[in-house]
């Protein structure tokens, strides 16, 4: 057995152990293997060992390493985890299942533009800034209602839930709890947080996708592979 599927099958052991300790349902979260940084020989041995969602956080990466993969049999399901800009739009529109890093309503229009061009409608994700870090992608979580009803009422996108990334120091527990709150108080279902370090707590307080890296595919390379 490679190293990649001992990983997996150790994380999804794991996420079976915590849905279950958690009185969730069986097979209630997904795992999104980030395969960001690591080759395309990486990714098929993760869909050999079964793996079919993928989450990678450049366009360009994904655009460069996925559409060999895809002429494949096997179905796979592409997330985009990292921020997008505008000028790719396009693009992600094309390539990804899922948009988990909507963050602002100029992307959101952009999107909505490009949806209804192309007639292909991913589904997508809002990133909260639970932390309200400057630096950070995200919407603040004050401006979150009022950027929901842009999305659904007037651009009508097809917004499934909500994604976060805690800042490095905090206790992330806080951070998916208001995550989890904030969606329960719009009506959204799908809720994208917990990465290798901090999956089984995301999956305790309602994570429905983790995003799991380094426990599946080991350490990142230091460069993009090209
Ligand atoms: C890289 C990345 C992950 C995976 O991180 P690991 O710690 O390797 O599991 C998850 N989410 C986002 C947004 C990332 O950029």
């Amino acid at each position: 057995m490679s190293a990649i599927h001992a990983n997996l099958q150790d994380v999804r052991g794991r996420i079976a152990a915590t849905e279950k300790a958690a009185n969730r349902l069986e097979s209630s979260v997904s795992l999104v293997a980030v395969s960001k940084f690591h080759p395309a020989a990486a990714v098929e041995e993760a869909i050999t060992a079964g793996q079919h969602i993928f989450g990678e956080n450049r366009v360009q990466e994904a655009a460069e390493k996925f559409p060999a993969l895809r002429a494949s049999p096997n179905e796979i399901e592409l997330h985009l985890i990292g921020p997008l800009q505008t000028n790719k739009v396009r693009e992600a529109v094309g390539l990804f299942d899922v948009i988990e890093t909507v963050d602002r309503p100029k992307l959101a229009e952009a999107l909505a533009a490009e949806m209804e061009r192309a007639g292909r409608r991913p589904d997508l994700l809002i990133q909260v800034n639970t932390g309200e870090e400057p630096q950070k992608a995200g919407i603040p979580p004050t401006e979150l209602e009022a950027f929901i009803e842009l999305c659904r009422e007037k651009l009508r996108l097809p917004v499934i839930g909500l994604m976060c990334i805690p800042p490095i120091d905090d206790e992330p527990a806080m951070h998916f709890g208001l995550l989890a709150e904030m969606a329960r108080r719009h009506g959204l279902e799908t809720l994208s947080m917990g990465m290798s370090a901090d999956f089984e707590t995301a999956i305790r307080l309602g994570a429905t996708h983790v995003r799991v890296g380094s426990a599946v595919f080991g350490p990142r390379p230091v460069t993009t592979p090209s």
